[in-house]
């Protein structure tokens, strides 16, 4: 029998899932986010501290950032495994609160610690997305957050469906990365208080970045 003769319609859109399916990913996705004046959130300084500033802006004046199904679908796969793999230990999802004198407070979530290990889990679509190594941001959080609860190992598990892989991080330097996000939380938290976005970092983000046009357009900064 030629199976192909039988395909009626195909799709890769996320939309034409089931509706409880879509409920699911709408549902999980919006319990993320959070922001207060007095704390940043570690991931808002791996990235473009800019566009860190205009999430906030546009959550301030009450536009939720709606985003379709398919952007979330990178930030549901992940949330999923967390769900699934963070809960088979008793010290996960531990709560960080990093206090900076006469400054903000960085917050995140260590996702475990085991056997004195600490462990933060990303999603990736294939193995081909850590070709070159680890991403460099997710190195740094894993090192922050060890600085923060004075944890000497650390590891990054990678996931993706055809498989995993794990990279032991070195965190003799971590106090580096320390002092480096400190910094970025100051920038961040004067550009919330002052309402002046930051200068512009761009860089691969610009292109899937939600804010492109007001960034690289309006604003001459
Ligand atoms: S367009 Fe680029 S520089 Fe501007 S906010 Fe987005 S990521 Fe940052």
């Amino acid at each position: 029998m030629d199976v192909l003769s039988l395909i009626v319609s195909e799709s890769e859109d996320v939309n034409e899932l089931p509706e409880p399916i879509k409920a699911h990913i709408q549902d999980v996705t919006s319990r993320e986010y959070e922001y207060r004046d007095n704390s940043v959130h570690v991931t808002e300084l791996l990235y473009c501290l800019r566009k860190a500033y205009y999430r906030r802006m546009a959550r301030k004046s009450g536009d939720n950032l709606e985003e379709g199904l398919d952007k979330k679908w990178y930030l549901y796969r992940g949330l999923i495994f967390d769900e699934l793999w963070t809960g088979l230990f008793p010290r996960n999802q531990v709560r960080i609160t990093h206090r900076i004198p006469e400054g903000p407070t960085i917050v995140g979530r260590i996702d475990f610690i085991h056997d004195g290990v600490l462990y933060e889990l990303k999603t990736i679509s294939n193995g081909y997305a850590i070709k070159d190594g680890p991403k460099e941001q997710h190195v740094k959080q894993a090192l922050f957050y060890a600085w923060v609860e004075n944890v000497k190992r650390v590891r990054l598990i990678y996931v993706h469906l055809g498989g995993v892989k794990i990279y032991e991080i070195d965190t003799s330097r971590a106090y580096e990365v320390v002092k480096e996000l400190e910094e970025r939380a100051r920038k961040l938290w004067s550009a919330i208080k002052t309402m002046q976005p930051p200068e512009r970092e761009e860089s691969w983000e610009c292109k899937y970045c939600e804010f492109r046009e007001i960034c690289l357009g309006g604003d001459s900064r």
